[in-house]
């Protein structure tokens, strides 16, 4: 079960992560995109741990609309508006709700991940964050009681398989086959969010 304070505690560690990993992301999209990725998202997460600081919304609903919102005026790129997607149907599916039971949880992230599909007109092996959220999203629902090692190992290796995809959206997709033989970024920090959350499960 997942509690709002763990949510809130979920959303601090990944803030941490992108920090210690920005440079790390970034360089990934060094080789396949503009170079920006870690620092867009940490620049994120930064404004969505201070308005946490601020104040404490009142349900994990109200805590998704603030990162999406948090995310929309601070991230940019093509990652900002995707991401922000994803957190905006999390607010919808969880409003009002104070713990999530894990099914209530695998909705939550089967409706960010059509979400971000339409938004982004990407498919499963585009080489895009979908890449990530769709394969751990399944296993969620396929598996209500999976445990987090589960998970974990299943967002790793949603990651690693973005290697040999070639980019079909976003700015990787310029260089054809070309992106093929590297990590995706948004792909990767989507991971350190799944992971992030694994860690305050345990
Ligand atoms: P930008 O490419 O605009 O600089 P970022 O570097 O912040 O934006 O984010 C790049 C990441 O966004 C990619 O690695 C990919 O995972 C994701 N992305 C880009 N376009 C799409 C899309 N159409 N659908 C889903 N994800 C996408
Ligand atoms: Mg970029
Ligand atoms: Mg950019």
């Amino acid at each position: 079960e997942l509690t709002h304070e763990r949510f809130i505690a979920w959303l601090r560690l990944y803030g941490e992560r992108l920090q210690e990993k920005r440079l790390e992301l970034s360089e990934l999209d060094q080789a396949i995109g503009d170079g920006d990725h870690g620092i867009n998202m940490a620049r994120g997460l930064l404004e969505v741990v201070r308005k946490l600081d601020a104040s404490t919304p009142a349900d994990i609903g109200a805590t998704c609309q603030l990162v999406a919102m948090s995310l929309l005026a601070k991230v940019g790129g093509a990652s900002g508006p995707l991401y922000s997607t994803a957190f905006l149907k999390m607010a919808q599916v969880w409003k009002g709700k104070k713990r999530l039971l894990p099914a209530e949880l695998a909705q939550g992230f089967r409706e960010a991940t059509e979400g971000m599909k339409m938004r982004g007109k990407a498919q499963l092996g585009d080489k895009t964050m979908i890449d990530v959220w769709e394969p751990v999203t399944r296993q969620m629902e396929q598996q209500a009681n999976c445990s987090w090692a589960e998970v974990r190992r299943q967002a790793e290796d949603a990651l690693s398989r973005t290697k040999e995809l070639e980019a079909k959206r976003g700015r990787a997709s310029y260089l054809g086959a070309r992106s093929v033989g590297h990590l995706d970024p948004g792909a990767a920090s989507s991971y350190h969010l799944f992971d992030a959350l694994c860690q305050v499960m345990e």
